[in-house]
């Protein structure tokens, strides 16, 4: 069975723990395909009030994690993980990744979490205040990633997200191994079709009539169809990426204008 092992190092670890135990995730995690421990900076930090951050060099507001506690944890949780997984942290080599949670870092997306699901483990440092020490990140973090353009206030939702996008990748953690080959980002790197469930008939908005009638054929082209359309109209970014790649067929442009054009159709009533 394939497992892999997260660590996450964090001034929070009840909150990362109460966010593990529901759906998908919290099945993943009980079935063993995905494994996750926090480590705690303070418990590495000195001093009566164990101290995990500072006035910042430079003057200005905000605190910043200071190097011995955040760099120890870290070391800690990689010592862990790599005496677990049998496979050494850091470096180029292809080791395992400790990762820095970031507004600064590369944009987190489906291509990135299918890489990480493929190792055996991660090291997520979920950081606080104005950030770590940048040194701290020079010597112990191998890639930082960001959730997107905004700040939060913490990494532990990053880390959240990072773990339950790597989570649903593992073999088994999906009820329905079909789902993950079918959504958003997979098929072509498109966008998902639309989804209907009984009742046919709502608030007077009817389930498109190709879905209630069973043929499979049909059918497939609709979804196709509709996931190109959409992608077209809110992510263009990822259709011209299909272009590129040479996998916008002649079929795929065929059923673009036919959305499009549905679409000119409804609009003009
Ligand atoms: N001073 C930092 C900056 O302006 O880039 C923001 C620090 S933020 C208040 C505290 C922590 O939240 C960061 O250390 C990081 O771990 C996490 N964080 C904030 N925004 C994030 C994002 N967009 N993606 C991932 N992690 C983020």
């Amino acid at each position: 069975m394939r497992q892999v092992r997260i660590e996450v190092v964090t001034l929070f670890p009840g909150l990362v723990r109460e966010a593990l135990g529901h759906g998908v995730l919290g099945r993943a995690i009980e079935r063993g395909l995905v494994v996750v421990a926090c480590e705690d900076p303070r418990a590495h930090a000195s001093g009566p009030h164990r101290s995990v951050d500072d006035r910042p060099y430079g003057g200005g507001p905000g605190m910043v994690g200071t190097p011995g506690p955040w760099s120890a944890a870290i070391d800690a949780a990689s010592a862990r993980l790599a005496a677990a997984t049998g496979v050494s942290v850091g470096g180029a080599g292809g080791g395992l990744r400790r990762v820095y949670l970031s507004a600064q870092g590369v944009r987190f997306d489906q291509a990135m979490a299918r890489r990480l699901a493929a190792t055996a483990g991660l090291v997520l440092v979920a950081g606080r205040y104005e950030g770590l020490d940048e040194r701290v990140l020079e010597s112990r973090i191998d890639l930082e990633l960001s959730l997107g353009d905004f700040v939060l206030s913490g990494g532990e939702f990053a880390a959240l997200a990072v773990i339950d996008a790597v989570a649903r990748l593992q073999p088994g953690a999906l009820g329905d191994e079909r789902s993950g080959e079918e959504e958003s980002f997979s098929v072509d790197g498109l966008l998902d079709w639309p989804h209907y469930t009984r009742p046919v008939e709502w608030e007077g908005r009817s389930v498109p009539e190709v879905l209630q009638g069973g043929h499979h054929a049909q059918i497939l082209r609709w979804r196709r169809k509709q996931a190109l359309g959409r992608t077209w109209l809110r992510r263009p970014d990822l259709i011209a990426a299909l272009d590129e790649r040479g996998g916008l067929d002649t079929e795929s442009r065929t059923l673009l204008n036919e959305y499009l054009a549905e679409r000119e159709v409804e609009k003009n009533g």
